[in-house]
């Protein structure tokens, strides 16, 4: 089943009609005449659209939509509305109440189908998101959500400059986005333009299918990939609208420019693409707190040990040699006895920062303890893992630390053990992750050595010791 849908109808004939076109398009039908009993049935069925009638024996779509709104899991479900004969006054206020679309009867099934595709893709994508999205977060989330706070920039790809400049001055006094406008043969400019929020895309002219590609090269393109896509194409033509659709438009005006329902769709979809912009920032840095030390915003133990299993293992696959090294401050609990543990902190993040600044971007520092760094460099052998142990040495203890607040200076050191993996130092029966465990017990061994023979030093061990 790709879904499930409910139908709400008072009439049973358009019921039926309607339910044979879904169900044989595989999706799992409800279906109701009314709104007796709605919200019920919806927190029972779970749908993933609702397909209504404007008009329902005992209330319109907008009651349809409120009800809705009243269950916070069944607030984001989007709805089509349909309408017996095309009424636009009473098509623009349905998309002005929420409405997500409104149909006219009979109901042309390309873009009935297409226009269901679209609305449970975005509403997929959305909720995949929402299970990825760390639990605190979400409750960020389930707020009403906000409208688009600045004025979003807004692009007209148009056939000619003329139509943009007509469609420009026609959306001026309607809308508060910023527009801009090209031609359709110059995505360049496009490109060039501040990354616009929403573009509208042209399809009334006679280069349909050159906006058709269109639509799929800006879905596909990353700077261009979370915009609002918002196809205008020409009155009676289901096909192009379908199409348009099926290539990752996220609206479609199907009776050509109107003015009023651009500027109604725009700000839908806006909100849409507002919230879901802010739903994927915060998986993503729920995803980077996962693996980030919070105090020095170097990598925590956690990504680090897998990481090194990985470069072990691609080690083993090219046949490259890695370096694995453990730096551990010196007698850092002397620093935090003398100068108290904010001092302590802050030598931490200075030592991290020291370090890090030391290395490739390839290379990889975690914080792996209170004042132990794991540092992982690809591609190295024992010469340059040496040459760079000495300088990670030197870089800690050649300048003082300057105490924040008293101005005073610290005099602070590391000890830092040093091994070098190579495929032919591990045993061919460890997997990756035994073979990280491995070393990480060597280069602690070698790290126990420096600090025997004095601290303030690197000891190196070859792998094959
Ligand atoms: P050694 O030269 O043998 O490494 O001596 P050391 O004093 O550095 O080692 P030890 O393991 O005895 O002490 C480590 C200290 O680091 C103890 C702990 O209180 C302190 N520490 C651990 N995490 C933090 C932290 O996040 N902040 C501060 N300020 N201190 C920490
Ligand atoms: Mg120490
Ligand atoms: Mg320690």
């Amino acid at each position: 089943m790709q879904g499930t849908i409910l139908i709400l109808d008072g009439v049973s004939t358009n019921r039926i009609m309607l339910k044979v076109q879904l169900s044989a398009a595989y999706y799992h039908v409800v279906q109701s005449d009314g709104l007796q009993g709605l919200l019920a049935l919806a927190r029972r069925c779970r749908p993933d659209l609702i397909v209504t009638a404007m008009n329902l024996p005992d209330g319109s779509a907008l009651a349809v939509r409120d009800l809705m709104q009243q269950d916070e899991s069944l607030r984001h479900v989007p709805i089509i509305a349909v309408t017996a004969q095309s009424d636009p006054a009473a098509r623009l206020s349905a998309l002005a109440g929420g409405i997500d679309d409104v149909l006219c009867q009979p109901l042309d099934d390309l873009i009935l189908q297409a226009r269901i595709r679209s609305l449970i893709r975005a509403r997929s994508g959305t909720e995949e998101l929402h299970l990825r999205e760390a639990p605190s977060a979400t409750l960020g989330f389930s707020e009403p959500t906000a409208n688009f706070a600045m004025p979003a920039q807004v692009a007209l790809l148009t056939r000619d400059a003329a139509t943009g400049s007509v469609w420009r001055a026609r959306l001026k006094g309607l809308t508060r986005h910023r527009l801009q406008s090209h031609q359709m043969s110059d995505i360049h400019a496009l490109m060039a333009d501040p990354v616009p929020d929403a573009i509208v895309v042209d399809l009334t002219g006679a280069q349909a299918q050159q906006g058709l590609r269109l639509v799929a090269d800006l879905r596909a393109r990353s700077m261009t990939s979370h915009a609002a896509l918002i196809a205008v194409v020409p009155a009676a033509a289901p096909h192009l609208a379908a199409d348009a659709l099926d290539r990752g438009a996220h609206d479609v005006l199907q009776s050509g420019f109107c003015p009023e329902e651009l500027s109604l769709r725009l700000n839908s979809q806006l909100r849409r693409k507002a919230s879901s912009d802010r739903l994927r920032a915060s998986v993503r840095d729920g995803l980077r707190a996962a693996v980030r030390d919070p105090m020095t915003g170097l990598y925590n133990r956690r990504y680090a040990l897998p990481h090194l299993a990985a470069i072990a293992g691609k080690a083993a696959e090219t046949a490259g040699s890695f370096a694995v090294m453990l730096a551990d401050l010196d007698h850092f609990k002397q620093i935090n006895d003398r100068h108290g543990h904010q001092t302590g902190d802050a030598v931490l993040i200075e030592a991290a920062r020291r370090l890090k600044s030391q290395l490739r971007p390839i290379d990889m520092i975690a914080r792996v303890g209170g004042e132990e760094f794991l540092i992982v460099m690809p591609n190295t052998d024992q010469a340059a893992a040496t040459v760079t142990a000495d300088r990670l040495c030197r870089q800690i203890n050649a300048l003082p630390f300057h105490c924040p607040g008293t101005g005073e200076e610290i005099h602070v050191t590391t000890s830092i053990g040093v091994v070098v993996g190579t495929p032919a130092g591990s045993d061919p029966d460890l997997s990756p992750e035994q073979y990280a465990t491995a070393l990480m017990g060597q280069a602690d061994r070698a790290l126990y050595g420096a600090k025997g023979s004095g601290r303030n030093q690197v000891s190196l061990v070859s792998a094959a010791a």
